[in-house]
């Protein structure tokens, strides 16, 4: 399959865009998945934790949830070597939990809610996501999907109706993005180079300089214009195949 110019010399020259090898052709965009492709539902959000308290018997305020995460945030570091660990994200919702005043079996309540993760019915496509797949794949050019979870990818391509060539979490994989090993592995079931490879997604240091340290092109997807700052991002799917010279 022929792959295309990344980067057409008007768009190249309108915008300094995309830091890629001259004459490099583009035959695969690896996209993450959470907050890029696909946002958590409420039952994962503050109306979802509250009514998941209940039934724990912890009283949970809602209003606080916004303050708990980011000092879950905070306080959670990742794992050293970077490993797949889900009792680090069960101690991270347990914080969450605790914070919006949570007192009992928080550690019960909080697996519950991190099994939601996984559970593809529990998240919501963005409406940039199907006609961006659809429109790099009517091109010619593989998709992956790669995302830090524990979620059966395979399960939620079927449930929301998407197509890609090639699927892996850090569950599968055994460690986690930012680490070197897990891009090429995606690289590999792609059969791709990384040089031949875009990866998109909504964080800095996981996806893009992830992304980056092994070869491939980078996009920051910045939803919530937290980096007006930076060149290379998008705020929306939409803007993509345009900056992949597409059309
Ligand atoms: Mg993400």
């Amino acid at each position: 399959m022929r792959g295309r110019p990344l980067v057409s010399p008007a768009a190249r020259a309108a915008r300094a865009v995309l830091l890629y090898p001259r004459g490099s052709v583009l035959r695969a965009v690896v996209f993450d998945v959470d907050f890029t492709l696909a946002r958590p539902g409420p039952d994962l959000g503050p109306a979802g934790y509250r009514a998941l308290g209940f039934r724990h018997g912890l009283s949970l305020d809602p209003e606080r949830y916004a303050e708990a995460r980011a000092a879950a945030f905070a306080e959670v570091k990742r794992h050293p070597e970077l490993d797949h660990d889900d009792e680090i994200w069960v101690l991270f919702t347990e914080r969450i939990i605790e914070g919006m005043g949570g007192v009992g079996d928080t550690y019960a309540a909080a697996v519950e809610m991190e099994r939601r993760w996984t559970q593809s019915e529990r998240f919501e496509l963005y409406d940039d996501a199907l006609p961006t797949l659809a429109a790099l794949a009517a091109h010619g050019i593989k998709i992956g999907l790669l995302s830090n979870s524990a979620r059966d990818l395979g399960e939620f391509v079927a449930h929301h109706g998407l197509a890609a060539d090639a699927l892996l979490t850090s569950a599968s994989h055994g460690k986690t993005k930012p680490h070197r090993t897990i891009f090429h592995a995606i690289l590999e079931l792609l059969a791709v180079a990384p040089g031949e490879a875009l990866m998109v997604g909504d964080t800095l240091d996981e996806d893009v300089e992830g992304a980056r340290a092994v070869g491939m092109s980078a996009v920051l997807l910045d939803r919530e214009g937290r980096y007006p700052w930076l060149s290379d991002r998008l705020e929306s799917l939409h803007g993509l195949p345009a900056l992949l010279a597409l059309g």
